[in-house]
């Protein structure tokens, strides 16, 4: 049947995987359709990074007017001033609005079809959506992920439990928050809430939170969240949520904790309902559907990418892994490497993580070298107001070979990529030292934590 499909590429998914793949299709000649049973742009774009960094940066800019006469600015009445919920939401859906048509619109400029509705497999060449059947020579699965809440949790009661979509989309600071879960998303949702005047407590099960940065600096995060008033019961191992209340064990305890509301955010699962993936025979692992390095599954047409194979949740992981499952479509062979994907935790300073912690590092290569620059000692991080904060660098102790880098400094989700492009180059901390960075800037600390693991930083004892 050669040749005789309705498109050469179908992707099922219109998220930061799914679009990307499809315009990449598209863009190298494919015959290439998208099918979408919600809004483009997905997850990412609907209910996560981009709303949430929406309100981050509303807090960050409420935060630097309360501290405007540290910068030398007078005759604002910082006790008057407030954020409007209203207001708020407003522009945060004002800037998912004009995402999802840019999207929309890049889809129809790169003359991807575009099909509504939920797709469902029938065989490993047709899928139904409604009563329309599609058939493709490839088809690839960007389904994403969903909130996932924890069947080990006991729900009693009238819970009041929400997830992260519904915390975006809060019309009124609520008094009190508890929040289940201590990683990436709990935690931005604790820098947002704790600055908009609500009561804060993380509950996590590990000693730290974040569990993909270096201890030393989640640590450090953990205070700066503190001094905003948040706080954090580690340890804890939450068994049920009985009306307002979470009930946790903790030190061989059982304690409970009343809040206005729950925020259930210990990760999400991969999302696959009504695919019918394993109905066609498609191999999952656990909720995830299992790919190989080249993104493919079991079904050698079938392409798996993004949140839905459940390897790395992120939205820039997605899009690259739907640019590697394109050019395995059209015969390169490429595989995916997941050694050095960037992680970033949006609140301020900001938290960049890439690589291996120190544990880590030490656990697969024994003797490492590292080291730490403070941001009290560069300038233009002063200049920005910001005091506290470090980098922190690991690296092969005999090669110098990059093995990881954490960050907590402002803007340091944009420098994170500079370490990105290095261990994809697999740059030397020699070389990284050699790259001149410029003056003033907060870039300055990554090449000082890199001569620092040789005892050798300018601006540090
Ligand atoms: C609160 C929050 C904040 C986040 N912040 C960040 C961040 O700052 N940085 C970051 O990198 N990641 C972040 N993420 C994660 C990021 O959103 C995901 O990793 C990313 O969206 C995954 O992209 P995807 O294309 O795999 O899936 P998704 O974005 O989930 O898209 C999947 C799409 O598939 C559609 N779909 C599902 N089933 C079908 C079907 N059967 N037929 C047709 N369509 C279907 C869905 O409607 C959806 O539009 C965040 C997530 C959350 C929840």
């Amino acid at each position: 049947m050669i040749g005789n499909y309705d498109f050469d590429v179908v992707v099922i998914g219109g998220g930061p995987g799914g679009y990307v793949a499809a315009i990449k299709a598209a863009q190298c000649g494919k015959r290439t359709a998208v099918i979408e049973k919600g809004s483009f742009g997905g997850t990412c774009l609907n209910v996560g990074c981009i709303p949430t960094k929406a309100l981050v940066k509303t807090v960050s800019v409420f935060d630097t007017i309360k501290r405007s006469q540290e910068f030398g600015i007078e005759g604002i009445d910082t006790s008057a001033v407030r954020v409007s919920m209203e207001k708020l939401q407003a522009r945060k859906q004002k800037i998912v609005k004009q995402l999802v048509g840019g999207v929309g619109a890049l889809l129809k400029g790169n003359k991807v079809a575009v099909l509504k509705g939920a797709a469902s497999f029938v065989d490993s060449h047709t899928v139904k959506t409604g009563d329309k059947t599609i058939t493709s020579e490839y088809f690839i699965i960007a389904t994403g992920s969903e909130a996932f809440m924890p069947g080990f949790i006991k729900y009693e009661g009238d819970t009041k439990i929400i997830t992260s979509t519904e915390a975006l989309d809060l019309a009124v600071v609520p008094e009190s928050m508890n929040i289940i879960g201590g990683g990436v998303i709990g935690i931005e949702f604790a820098y947002i809430f704790a600055h908009l005047g609500c009561k804060v407590t993380v509950l996590e099960l590990m000693d730290h939170i974040l569990p993909m940065v270096d201890t030393d600096v989640s640590d450090l995060a953990r205070k700066t969240l503190e001094k905003a008033g948040v706080v954090f019961e580690t340890g804890a191992r939450v068994k049920a949520v009985r009306d307002l209340s979470v009930i946790y064990e903790k030190d061989g305890r059982e304690q409970s904790l009343a809040a206005t509301l729950t925020l259930m955010a210990v990760g999400r699962v991969p999302y696959t309902k009504g695919l019918n993936v394993e109905g066609i025979g498609i191999e999952l692992n656990k909720t995830a559907i299992k790919t190989g390095p080249d993104m493919r599954t079991n079904i050698s047409n079938i392409f798996a990418i993004g949140d839905v194979n459940g390897v790395s949740m992120l939205a820039h992981t997605a899009s690259h892994e739907g640019l590697v499952a394109v050019a395995n479509i059209l015969g390169e062979s490429q595989t995916m490497s997941y050694d050095a994907v960037p992680a970033c935790i949006y609140m301020e300073p900001e938290i960049a993580s890439i690589g291996l912690t120190e544990q880590q590092a030490r656990e697969k290569y024994g003797d490492v070298k590292v080291g730490r620059f403070p941001m009290s000692a560069n300038g233009k991080s002063l200049i920005e107001g910001e005091k506290s904060g470090m980098m922190k660098v690991i690296l092969d102790a005999n090669l110098g070979e990059i093995l990881g880098v954490h960050l907590f400094a402002v803007h340091a989700t944009d420098m994170i990529a500079e370490i990105a492009v290095a261990m994809k180059l697999e740059a030397t901390a020699e070389e990284v030292i050699h790259a001149i960075h410029p003056h003033p800037t907060v870039s300055e600390a990554v090449g000082e934590a890199f001569m620092a693991a040789y005892d050798k930083a300018i601006h540090a004892l």
